[in-house]
């Protein structure tokens, strides 16, 4: 058998794929080479077929079968086909299989076609390209997550992140540092992400492409050239100047010129109705790197799904945009105590109007997506039924403001943030939605199709020619009816009048009944057309010549109809920007509306978020693990946490200890997400919590825990733990949980003991710090502002009960035999532990060598003076952690203490 011909082959065999190759093939060639890196889905008729590789490629993703269709030099041509009617289920398997895919569409009607001359072919194009981050359908999207394309780009040193949800028109850019890019990006939780392939060998850019994920797409770096994003970046959004959006930096620019760039390639020239780019800097945004996104779970969990994550645990909102927004909020907590506080005093306002929060959130649930509807209408992939989305929302909007006044009191006007939001919704403050909700509302018929193309949804009344034409088409039909009894009755043959696509209206009956109609006198009526199994088909002039005057009316009304959707469709974009406000405002008021739902439910309070250091928690929760406590019937235990990083209100570390399973690490994570939860402008789990704003939060665990991860190893905890040290600020909040615990044990106390050090006096940041070295415990005596925190339990009848609360002081013993017996290690075993443990504990002593390490302090000082590096960093930078037996790191330790001057 002959091997398929593949383009690859062809185009190297020959210079002109195309030559030799029917007029139809030639289109596909053409097609393929201007996307070779896409499945190019081929329309004909009813199907997209896919040739050569690619039908190959999409066989074995889909599972669908591999024919073939003529021959190419005389081979065989591969092909795979999928319907269109099911297209979209196709498509987003192949996208989530990796692929992208290039849907060249049939751009006129074969009979069109066929007017230039029989061999005239369908004029074909490529109307899109559909990639991870470009998707509009409801049917390959998450109602409730965001599906972001993001770019990066340097230039000058500096770093931006700029990134589109083209599904809802939102644009956004973020300038950075290159360090910096991993924290942005993860931020977004891009499907996509756009690089310059000259970045995309860059170490940096790669661990934080990898870190953030998603699919990554290099483009030229010559489409991130100033002028050229500058130039694309207009055309864009239509403007002469980007002065109106502010002073973008040149990294900035040019990765929105990617954007734009991909926007141009993937849509065709169709540009999605885009909000101007909002803009943030790192110093709006806490910094959330991924590796701490990820073990605090804020928006999945480590396995990777929302159930049991922060996000799924306050979640109450009831409209898909608002489900996006809160999830936005979270990934990006802010810095500014007043911005916060807004938010706040909209959650606040909606707690204390118990009865007026429960009628929005009524009229919230009807409200569709309009920011999605209007999206697909603008890149000319909507129907009726995104428009009827459009009206319900207007209408959804005029009867939110409504609520608000007829209830309204003068003295509880409601915050800024609120009000901002019902005067984005207020039509009557917007002359040109209301003339838009009105045209709709009338217009539109109660029965919407989702293609334009399927006609009926344009009402009566609207445009006289469209009622005549229906008028004619529907008369014509009841003649049809009339006709039918006429011709049974003349014939005295039991026929039908049926219809379909390709002979139009006809006679039917069986075939016995046929033959009088095929004989004379009958047959100067009737005249035979079709001859199937059991039927005889049939028609008459009569019936030909209302045929096509039904047809005829019926084209025309729909021609009528394709009109009008297209107007108002246009009409749509030009008031795309106040719709996107409404719908953006509707999902404000959800997100406020369903964080005060969730403080209800749980008894969450206001934080106080201010400029100061302070980290005061009081009787606080996880959110996550007392929801899944109260599922078993328990109780939580809640915990105070206080922390000053000036060291004035308490200490700027804990060092947290208690044996395993006391609540060590629930506890460090909760405090964390306090912070995260307060700056997102969220009330939290907690009777008070005061906070200094967080301008950069880290979280790490030690390997131990990780392992059900796969892939987190000793060194992969140093590398983040070096990270946090060179990073941390006096306003970071620093979370360790058992860091150190991968390695043998002095090895391990060795790097818990400088790291809780340097944390404290060089990065003087505030922190919790859990660990199992009890030996921690003495830095409370040696650092000024170190403090010993312990998770209780206590033996009761040779049982161990833990009581999961904090309290100063550190943890007297850890209960490792006791947790043991608790997990049902046989008896004998635990007995024999403890004998062991007794021993140890005899002959082991006070770890007096400990006490005589000099004091980390005064060894940092004379370190921190002159500037450039010093032997004692450069020794320190040498030295090789992870290769190190605890002999060498104590060895180190001192030879370090030697390098001192
Ligand atoms: P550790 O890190 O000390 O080993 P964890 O934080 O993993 O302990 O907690 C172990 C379990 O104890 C949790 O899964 C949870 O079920 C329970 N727990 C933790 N903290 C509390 C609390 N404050 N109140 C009630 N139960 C808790
Ligand atoms: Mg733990």
């Amino acid at each position: 058998m002959n091997a398929p011909a593949s383009p690859a082959q062809i185009s190297s065999a020959t210079p002109d794929p195309a030559a030799g190759a029917s007029p139809v093939m030639a289109q596909f060639f053409e097609a393929k080479a201007r996307q070779p890196d896409a499945l190019v889905f081929f329309r004909m008729g009813d199907f997209y077929e896919l040739f050569f590789e690619d039908a190959q490629k999409a066989a074995a993703a889909l599972g669908i079968t591999l024919t073939a269709r003529g021959q190419f030099n005389g081979q065989p041509i591969p092909m795979a086909g999928v319907p269109v009617h099911a297209a979209e289920a196709y498509l987003s398997k192949l996208i989530r299989c990796g692929f992208k895919v290039a849907v060249c569409e049939q751009m006129e009607d074969p009979a069109e076609a066929k007017k230039r001359g029989s061999k005239s072919v369908v004029r074909r194009d490529v109307v899109r390209i559909v990639t991870p981050g470009t998707l509009t359908e409801d049917g390959l999207l998450d109602a409730r997550g965001a599906n972001r394309l993001a770019a990066i780009a340097v230039r000058g040193g500096a770093a931006a992140v700029a990134s589109v949800e083209i599904s809802t028109g939102e644009v956004e850019c973020l300038g950075t540092s290159v360090g910096g890019l991993a924290s942005a990006l993860a931020a977004l939780g891009p499907s996509e992400v756009l690089v310059p392939d000259r970045l995309f060998s860059d170490e940096t850019v790669g661990a934080a492409l990898k870190a953030a994920g998603g699919f990554v797409q290099p483009l030229p770096s010559a489409l991130a050239e100033p002028s050229a994003s500058e130039a694309r970046l207009k055309r864009l959004y239509g403007v002469d100047t980007l002065d109106g959006f502010g002073q973008l930096s040149g990294a900035e620019v040019s990765a929105l010129g990617l954007i734009a760039a991909h926007l141009e390639t993937t849509q065709a020239g169709k540009l999605p109705a885009l909000s101007p780019p909002r803009r943030a800097g790192e110093a709006d945004v806490m910094a959330i790197d991924p590796a701490t996104r990820a073990s605090l779970e804020i928006e999945k969990t480590l396995s990777g799904g929302r159930d049991g994550s922060l996000l799924a645990a306050i979640d109450r909102t009831v409209t898909a945009p608002g489900a996006r927004l809160l999830a936005a909020r979270l990934a990006r907590p802010l810095l500014d105590p007043a911005a916060i506080d807004a938010r706040l005093d909209a959650v606040a306002w909606f707690c204390e109007h118990r009865a007026q929060r429960q009628r929005l959130r009524e009229q919230l649930k009807g409200l569709g997506d309009m920011a999605r509807a209007l999206s697909r209408l603008a890149l000319g992939r909507g129907g009726p039924r995104d428009l009827g989305t459009l009206r319900d929302g207007l209408q959804a909007s005029e009867a939110i403001v409504g609520l608000f006044a007829s209830t309204h009191d003068p003295l509880v006007e409601p915050p800024a943030e609120i009000a901002s939001a019902l005067a984005a919704l207020n039509l009557d403050l917007h002359a040109d939605l209301l003339a838009y909700r009105d045209l709709l509302a009338s217009g539109l018929g109660a029965e919407l199709p989702a293609q334009a193309r399927d006609g009926g949804y344009v009402a009566e009344g609207v445009r006289p020619e469209l009622d005549g034409a229906r008028a004619l088409r529907d008369d014509s039909r009841r003649v049809v009816a009339q006709l039918e009894a006429r011709l049974a009755a003349d014939s005295g043959v039991a026929l039908k009048i049926r219809h379909n696509a390709v002979l139009g209206y006809f006679v039917e009956c069986t075939a016995k009944a046929a033959e009088p109609m095929m004989a004379p006198p009958l047959n100067a009526t009737f005249i035979h057309r079709q001859t199937l199994a059991n039927q005889v088909r049939f028609t008459t002039v009569e019936l030909a010549e209302l045929d096509a005057k039904i047809a005829q009316a019926a084209e025309r009304a729909l021609a009528i109809e394709i009109e009008t959707f297209e107007a108002w469709r246009a009409a749509a974009i030009q008031v795309a920007a106040g719709l996107q406000a409404a719908a953006e405002a509707a999902a404000r008021l959800d997100v406020a509306a369903g964080l005060a739902e969730w403080a209800e439910d749980v008894g969450a309070s206001r934080p106080v978020v201010d400029r100061s250091t302070a980290f005061e928690a009081e009787q606080a929760r996880h959110p996550v693990v007392e929801a899944a406590v109260r599922r078993a019937g328990d109780a939580y235990t809640p915990n105070d946490c206080r922390l000053d990083g000036a060291g004035a209100a308490g200490p700027r570390l804990a060092i947290v200890t208690g044996p395993n399973m006391a609540g060590k690490s629930t506890f460090l994570r909760q405090n964390a997400l306090l912070a995260i939860l307060a700056q997102s402008g969220c009330f939290v789990p907690a009777k008070a919590l005061r906070l200094g704003v967080v301008d950069r939060l880290f979280s790490r665990v030690g390997a131990g825990d990780d392992l059900a991860r796969g892939r987190s190893t000793f060194m992969l905890e140093m590398v983040e733990t070096a990270a946090i040290l060179t990073q941390a600020t006096p306003r970071s909040l620093v979370i360790l949980d058992e860091i150190g615990r991968g390695t043998a044990t002095y090895d391990g106390l060795a790097i818990a003991w400088a790291c809780a050090e340097a944390l404290h006096e060089t990065n003087r940041c505030r922190g919790l710090f859990a660990t199992h070295y009890h030996e921690l415990a003495v830095l409370e005596d040696r650092l000024a502002f170190v403090a010993n925190l312990s998770l209780k339990a206590k033996e009761w009848n040779g049982d161990l009960i833990f009581l999961h609360e904090a309290g100063p002081g550190p943890a007297d013993r850890s209960y490792g035999v006791q947790v043991a017996k608790l997990a049902g290690v046989p008896p004998q075993v635990v007995a024999r532990a403890k004998d062991v443990l007794e021993r140890l504990e005899r002959e082991a002593g006070a770890p007096a060598h400990l006490e005589d390490l000099p004091l980390f302090a005064a060894a940092m000082a004379s370190v921190e003076e002159p500037r450039g590096p010093s032997p004692v960093e450069d020794a320190l930078k040498a030295l090789d952690l992870d290769g190190m037996s605890p002999r060498e790191a104590m060895d180190a330790l001192y030879r370090l203490k030697g390098l001192l001057p």
